[in-house]
């Protein structure tokens, strides 16, 4: 097993501008610092454009950095050609070749070694043996990637990446060519075979739910800049902002405005909860769909729109002026939904919720910072 730390360390990429003077560059990763600990599974997650990918990038080789520096253990590898990296790079189309078997596909990275690397013919197939079984295809070694299923061609993907057995796997959107089950069942695959060999894995994703199911740490970004970072559960109950609080969690979190006054929390002028130790401010107020208890006498007045069953999950769709969004969702339980049922409520009619102020955050107004406002902790 080999255990690598990589360590990123103020890496800043900038491209040029094209054919627009004025513009300027574009930053695509702004002084990103992040420790990925030996042996672990890290999610690279963020919005279409915010840097991801250039960061995958910059960890493999295949882009120099504007400044900053990237180090696998001590080495630094910042100015290292790819190939001299140990790294094994999967990519969102897994880039088979058509015309060679899922053997030969999985054997050619080991065709190129040199030196005191190359394999002889026994151990090269050995090697390609074990990394197919490693990803369940051992059985169809003599097949085209054209005769396989997209879970499948993946898995090849990643079994040639794994066949040098590199010190640090790169995944860039490995799951997105994947319909919502195998997406469901190769993601539990990635996972597995992180566990098995213990390469310290980096996995680009634009889907929270994705990189929040199978990652050790999560790494948040929006506009080149990393905004937080941490264990997946860690940073959904303790987002740092509004992006990330919004960003994480299905439903989303719901949003509306309120104000702090006198230590009590307020949205459209009636009080929501007390002991709120900040200083009087307008705020934005975050709720998650499961912060919300359905209560007769609860504070915040809503008006029903429709009851909705996803799954296990009943929620109360609603509305409220001060939301930020058309609808608010709140995931309810199963004595609350029995009652809201004898109630027979029809739409438009008023649901009140009381809430559960470790599922409320306070954000600023204008940084969109989070406001901690727990006994110890105000701002
Ligand atoms: P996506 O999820 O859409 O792939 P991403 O988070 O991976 O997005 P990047 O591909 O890293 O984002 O791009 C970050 C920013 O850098 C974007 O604004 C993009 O337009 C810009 N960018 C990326 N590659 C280049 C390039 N070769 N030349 C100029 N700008 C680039």
């Amino acid at each position: 097993m080999i255990d690598m730390e990589v360590v990123l360390e103020n890496l800043t990429k900038k491209f040029p501008a094209r054919g627009r003077k004025s513009q300027g560059e574009v930053t695509a990763v702004n002084n990103f610092t992040f420790k990925a600990p030996d042996g672990k599974l890290i999610g690279l997650l963020g919005p279409s454009g915010c840097g991801k990918s250039t960061t995958l990038h910059l960890i493999s080789g295949l882009l120099k950095p504007t400044s900053g520096r990237v180090f696998f253990g001590s080495d630094d590898v910042t100015s290292l050609a790819p190939e001299h990296r140990g790294i094994g790079l999967v990519f969102q189309n897994y880039a088979l070749y058509p015309h060679l078997t899922v053997r030969q596909n999985i054997l050619f990275p080991l065709q190129n070694l040199k030196g005191k690397d190359k394999l002889s013919r026994p151990q090269m197939e050995k090697a390609a043996q074990e990394a197919a079984q490693l990803v369940q295809i051992d059985g169809l070694m003599d097949r085209k990637p054209g005769e396989l299923s997209g879970g499948q061609q993946q898995r090849v993907a990643i079994a040639r990446a794994l066949v040098k057995m590199p010190k640090v796997l790169l995944l860039d959107e490995p799951l997105s060519n994947l319909d919502a089950r195998l997406r469901l069942q190769t993601r539990e695959e990635i996972r597995r075979i992180q566990r098995q060999t213990g390469i310290t894995t980096i996995f680009v994703t634009h889907d929270q739910e994705e990189a929040m199911s199978i990652s050790d740490l999560i790494v948040v970004m929006k506009d080149g800049i990393v905004q937080q970072t941490g264990r997946p559960q860690e940073v959904y109950d303790s987002p740092v902002n509004l992006f990330v609080a919004r960003f994480l969690g299905t439903p989303p979190i719901n949003v509306f405005n309120g104000r702090v006054e006198n230590s009590k929390l307020y949205i459209d002028n009636t009080e929501v909860m007390g002991e709120v130790m900040a200083k009087d401010q307008e705020v934005y107020v975050g709720i998650r769909p499961e912060g919300f208890l359905l209560e007769e006498e609860g504070p915040l007045g809503c008006q029903l729109r429709s009851v909705e069953t996803m799954g296990r999950d009943e929620s109360v769709v609603a509305t409220h002026k001060e939301a930020l969004s058309p609808a608010i969702r709140a995931i309810i339980g199963v004595k609350e939904e029995l009652s809201l049922k004898e109630k027979q409520l029809q739409e438009g009619a008023e649901v009140r919720f009381s809430l559960i102020p470790r599922k409320v955050f306070l954000f600023n107004k204008e940084t969109e910072e989070r406001i901690y406002f727990q006994k110890g902790r105000t701002s």
